[in-house]
């Protein structure tokens, strides 16, 4: 079994239904209310989890109810939780509003991800013992670089995936071996809007790129080689939402199993098509079963 630390968010995330968002100092009646789990770091646990990773999750959720629930739905996925603390306060929450036409507006308030700024002994020695860390950038960047580094100090492979996209400072990106963008982030962070021109940019700073480029699919680079698009299954999609995060948790079972390039990016083409067949994000990620019975 692969094994798989995630450094990242826990979120709980808080959304409106409406047929129309309000304006500003508007209030309007909506439809209907969910809460549910989320925060990039929490989706790519279940994702490898599901997908047959042994994942830890390394990260905080608050006292409040949100932080039990948020630990009970990664226990229930499988994903080990001992290095998920319990800080004071609240957990972090994305309040989200949906109006009718699927367009949203989102607020993220980190809570219990923010005090994440630094890591203990014990972090250190799960980051180790992993094959791979996730990282996303959800928690604060002194964590993350950090993680980064001790990672790479023990020979783990180190995947990044660059959302909220923000500058990335090079005591980051020198110790990241994938770097996992979407097209919007990577057109931000290399200042090329064409996905082979950015690819060809980030390679500079890593050694290798695989831009995700939603229902085409994605495109993989590495130093020294020809970018290659890698196209995605034909589906029906009802609902993207944590499609990126599906791909990434699976591409990492499978690379960890020492899968080639192409096969790990068909495991997780064929994960994240699945992910994109039912609403939801953490509850539509596929199990391994059903990404093996897809992916060719
Ligand atoms: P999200 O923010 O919605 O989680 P993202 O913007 O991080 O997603 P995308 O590039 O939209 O990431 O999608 C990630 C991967 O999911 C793609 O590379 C592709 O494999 C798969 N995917 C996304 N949308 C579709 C689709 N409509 N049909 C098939 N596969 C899809």
């Amino acid at each position: 079994m692969t094994r798989i630390a995630v450094l990242g968010s826990t979120n709980m995330d808080l959304v409106a239904y409406t047929a129309r968002a309000p304006e500003r100092g508007e209030t309007v009646t909506g439809r209907e209310f969910r809460t549910v789990p989320g925060g990039k770091g929490a989706n790519q646990a279940v994702a490898a989890a599901r997908a047959g990773g042994e994942v830890t999750m390394i990260g905080a959720v608050g006292d409040d109810a949100y932080g039990a629930q948020l630990r009970d739905g990664l226990e229930h996925a499988g994903v080990d939780t001992d290095l998920l603390h319990t800080a004071e306060g609240p957990s972090g929450t994305a309040h989200i509003v949906v109006d009718d036409s699927g367009s949203n507006a989102i607020v993220v308030i980190p809570g219990a991800n923010g005090v994440v700024t630094a890591l203990g002994p014990g972090e250190i020695a799960a980051i180790a013992a992993a094959e791979l860390l996730l990282m996303q950038l959800e928690l604060p960047l002194s964590a993350v670089v950090e993680g980064a580094r001790a990672a790479r100090s023990q020979g783990v492979r180190t995947i990044l995936t660059p959302s909220p996209v923000q500058p990335l400072p090079d005591e980051l990106l020198d110790h990241i071996d994938l770097l996992v963008p979407n097209e919007y982030e990577a057109a931000e962070l290399s200042g090329q809007a064409e996905p082979h021109a950015a690819a060809q940019i980030l390679l500079r700073q890593v050694p290798e790129v695989i831009i995700t480029l939603g229902a085409k699919g994605c495109l993989y680079a590495a130093r020294g080689g020809e970018p290659v698009l890698f196209a995605a299954p034909e589906v029906s999609a009802v609902d993207t939402t944590g499609a990126g995060d599906t791909f990434v948790g699976a591409l990492a079972v499978a690379l960890g199993e020492g899968r080639p390039v192409a096969k790990a990016l068909a495991f997780a083409s064929s994960a994240a098509a699945l992910c994109v067949q039912k609403p939801g994000a953490s509850t539509s990620m596929p199990y391994r079963s059903e990404i093996e019975a897809d992916a060719v």
